[in-house]
This record gives structure tokens, sequence and C-alpha cells, in this order.
């Protein structure tokens, strides 16, 4: 006899997860995923961004899981991200990037960065530079038939990087929204255009 458990997906329009997001109290619940801390005030940022881009998204009708580095079950969606910030010893040797398991979603990254190059200042490093973005631990808990990305939006450890970004988190989310809105077909969302002055 084959005792077979069937767990329901979760279906959502799109996913957005904040890298390290609930670490490390979550670690000792998955006891398979590195417990990966981020570059120092990673795990600060990357919630901000998250939150503003779930905001956009579901202030325009889309249904959002939102969810921390950590997570239970399977969800069907139809774009995610995993947001992130990069971190490089010695400083400055890195900028943004993306990453994807299959080459289905290299023209969603292609999609992200048009329009993050719109506006981000600094290096693109090549898709998926290393393990960490190709065979990103949550890429498997996720069928997203648009794509599914990590998004490294820059070196935090670089200071001229941070300092760029640090007043733009809140328009990070909302390029975010429209690039998830646009790649999904969910929503409307507008496209904020290029990075404004520096927020307050
Ligand atoms: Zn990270």
């Amino acid at each position: 006899m084959v005792l077979t458990t069937l767990v329901a997906a979760l279906t959502f329009d799109v996913l957005v997860s904040a890298g390290h997001e609930g670490r490390p109290a979550s670690c000792p619940h998955f006891p398979t995923h590195k417990c990966n801390l981020g570059a120092s005030g990673e795990r600060a940022w990357t919630p901000i961004v998250a939150d503003a881009a779930a905001d956009v998204l579901r202030a325009h009708g889309v249904t959002v899981a939102r969810l921390p580095a950590d997570f239970d079950g399977h969800y069907n969606v139809k774009a995610a991200v995993f947001i992130h910030f990069d971190g490089s010893a010695p400083a400055c040797q890195s900028g943004a990037s993306i990453g994807y398991h299959t080459a289905d979603d290299a023209a969603a990254a292609q999609l992200w960065r048009q329009l993050y190059a719109r506006s981000f200042p600094y290096r693109f490093a090549p898709d998926n530079f290393t393990d960490g973005l190709r065979d990103y631990y949550a890429y498997r808990q996720v069928t997203a038939a648009d794509g599914s990305l990590v998004l490294e939006l820059g070196e935090i450890t670089c200071p001229a990087q941070r300092a760029w970004l640090a007043p733009r988190l809140r328009w990070e989310g909302a390029l975010i929204a429209y690039f998830l809105s646009r790649l999904s077909g969910k929503g409307k969302v507008p496209d904020p255009g290029p990075s404004p002055a520096p927020e307050p």
C-alpha cells in the first residue's frame, strides 16, 4: 500500500519574498536551508522593498504571496521574485545581478535588467554568476509560469552603491511591482519611471 500525501499548492498572482527576512529565528525549522543571514544591513532592507512592492501590487488588485526567506508549502504563481542585496569582500567588486534556474526565465531577467538599468548607475554582474543565483533554495517551492527570479538590487557593502540605494528603497519596490504586473499581465501597475531624486 502506498500512502500519498496531497498538499494543495497555494495560488496567487505573484510571489514576493524578502531575502533573509525572519532569520535566524526561522532557521531551526528549515534545517535543509543554509542559515544565510545576508550581507551587513541586507536583512533590514529587503522587507522594506518587498512591502513596498506588495503594497503597490495589492492597490492594483494583484494577489501577492508576501513571504519571508523561509516558508512552507508550494506556490503556484505567474511570477516570483526573491529580493536581495549583494555583499562583496573586498567591497565594490559586485553590483546588481539576476538569478534564475532555467533558460525559460531568461526573457524575464532581460526585462528586469532593461527596466533597472535605466536608473541603477553601477555595474550589473552577469546573470547567474553565482551558484546561489542559479540554484536558489526556494525555486523548488515555486511554480511561476512567467518567471522566477532572484533580484540582487546592488552591492550593499559598497559605500557608493549603498548611498545610492538607501533613499530609494520604496521606489525599488514600485519598480518591482511594475515589473511583476507587466510580466504576469495582472493589474495595470504604472511604470514609476527612472528613479526620481532621493526620497527624504
Ligand atoms: Zn542576500
